[in-house]
């Protein structure tokens, strides 16, 4: 039986973290009244033997909890409608990571897995799959999940001496309250996600919650290049509960973990030691990887791993997919697929990371569109844009004077800048995915952009070595 047990819990949003949701509590011996406003989303849970429950009719005052899945708004401007009605009845609104922290919190303390808790508006995903890979490569058992991969329900039986390395959203942070992680990372805060928190109080408050409930046993790693990151820093320490760890990517700092010319060390005391240089790792190009795997190095660290073998994993790690990641080369072009790139400061990365760009930029544009990224622009040779975002992007690079245009799709735009790179004195060109918005105008998600990105640019490739 689980902490829910004997519990009647609301579960809205039956995709695949509502379903495993509703599973788990029913298997724990809760009652389940699941919804979905979509006739399939009932259907598949139905299927998988889930309890439904008409939410709109439900006697609110014998429920303990909704279960609201994190795409579902439960705050202004729109809360959805199973939000209001638990409100109003004073029902509090969990998600996934609740139900695994309360599992996790009835373990008796000897066989608890270990929780590493990984949120930032960037850098997340990555952050995550390095540390789980690390862990794996000293050995232990580790497993990634939450916003990356697998939800955490869905992991393997958790067991004593396994870590869990979780990668959280605002939106799930939100709505947990017991998490206690041994080594919580925050990386860093710009505006993102803003449409739905509102302000960037209530965005950084929620991110924040990834400290919740450590004591001094546990390490809280923070990114203190920005200037939410020097607040919350100090934050932490003022607030003396857990073992704070500052990191940064671009200065030395008295005491924590940082990266100066591409070499990672670590300060101790008086001392600094070098940890390895990152220009030698596999994957991790550009100076926002080095603030991930500064985070990556101090929470691992912080859970007694040797300095050395953290090292030798960082530099063999192999990256994700669809961020910064080279697709190959045809002559002397260069592809990168850089599609996990959604908002402008994530594309900002990739043009401060190469000289000579043809860059496909466009989508479902975010607020401040690419207006923050003009300064960058000189590395932009020209610029080819596609989806809803081209006219008012067409705007803004008008104005900066940067060569570009309109493709329309994505295709048409690999095509044309493979082009132009060919035949332009370029000695380095990169054929750039990086499209600082989201994609839901021509494609279901940023890895279906992606991969369509690659097939357009494999094709390319292909042409190019059945040449040779
Ligand atoms: P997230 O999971 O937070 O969205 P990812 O690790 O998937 O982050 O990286 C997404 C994109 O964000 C990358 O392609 C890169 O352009 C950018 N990025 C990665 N790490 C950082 C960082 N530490 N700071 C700023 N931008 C980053």
């Amino acid at each position: 039986a689980s902490q829910f047990a004997g519990q009647t819990l609301a579960v809205f949003g039956l995709g695949r973290t509502g379903i495993s949701a509703a599973l788990s509590l029913q298997a724990g011996g809760a009652t389940v009244l699941a919804w979905d406003d979509r006739d399939e989303g009932r259907q598949a849970a139905e299927e998988k033997g889930v309890t439904l429950g008409d939410l709109e009719t439900a006697d609110w005052s014998k429920i303990d909890g909704l279960v609201l899945s994190p795409g579902v708004p439960h705050h202004l401007p729109k809360p959805h409608w199973s939000a209001d009605l638990a409100k109003q009845a004073g029902v509090p609104i969990i998600c996934d990571i609740e139900i695994l922290a309360r599992e996790v919190s009835a373990i008796s303390e000897n066989n608890r897995p270990k929780i590493i808790a990984i949120t930032g508006t960037n850098g997340k995903s990555t952050t995550t799959a390095l540390i789980g890979h690390i862990l794996n490569e000293c050995g232990k058992d580790a497993q990634i999940g939450g916003n990356i991969g697998r939800g955490v329900l869905d992991l393997d039986r958790i067991h004593s001496g396994s870590y869990l390395v979780i990668e959280l959203s605002s939106y799930q942070l939100e709505r947990t309250f017991s998490l206690r992680a041994n080594a919580a990372v925050h990386l860093n805060l710009s505006p993102d996600h803003l449409d739905r928190h509102g302000d960037m109080v209530g965005y950084g408050g929620a991110k924040k919650r990834v400290f919740l409930n450590q004591t001094s046993e546990d390490s809280a790693v923070i990114g203190t290049d920005d200037e939410a990151g020097k607040a919350l820093l100090c934050e932490m320490i003022a607030r003396k509960s857990a073992n704070v760890v500052p990191i940064s990517a671009r200065r030395s700092i008295g005491s924590g973990v940082f990266v100066l010319g591409g070499k990672l060390f670590c300060t101790q005391g008086k001392r600094v030691e070098e940890i390895c240089d990152l220009g030698k790792a596999k994957a991790l190009e550009g100076q926002h990887n080095w603030q991930n795997a500064a985070a990556a190095f101090a929470a691992v660290k912080s859970l007694g791993l040797k300095p050395r073998d953290i090292a030798k994993a960082i530099l063999s790690f192999p990256g994700l997919s669809h961020r910064m990641e080279t697709i190959g080369t045809a002559g002397k072009v260069r592809f990168v697929n850089d599609s996990k790139a959604t908002n402008a400061d994530a594309a900002q990365q990739a043009l401060n990371s190469y000289d000579e760009i043809f860059w496909i930029a466009g989508g479902v544009a975010k607020e401040q569109g690419i207006e923050p990224l003009v300064p960058l622009m000189k590395n932009v040779k020209k610029a080819y844009l596609i989806g809803e975002a081209s006219k008012s992007f067409k705007r803004t690079l008008t104005k900066a004077k940067v060569d570009h245009k309109v493709s329309g799709h994505l295709q048409m735009a690999v095509y044309c800048a493979t082009r132009d790179a060919l035949e332009s004195g370029a000695a380095n060109p990169i054929v750039l995915l990086s499209p600082a918005c989201a994609s839901f105008d021509q494609f279901a998600n940023f890895e279906i952009r992606g991969d369509a990105f690659r097939q357009h640019s494999q094709q390319i490739i292909d042409l190019f070595e059945a040449e040779m």
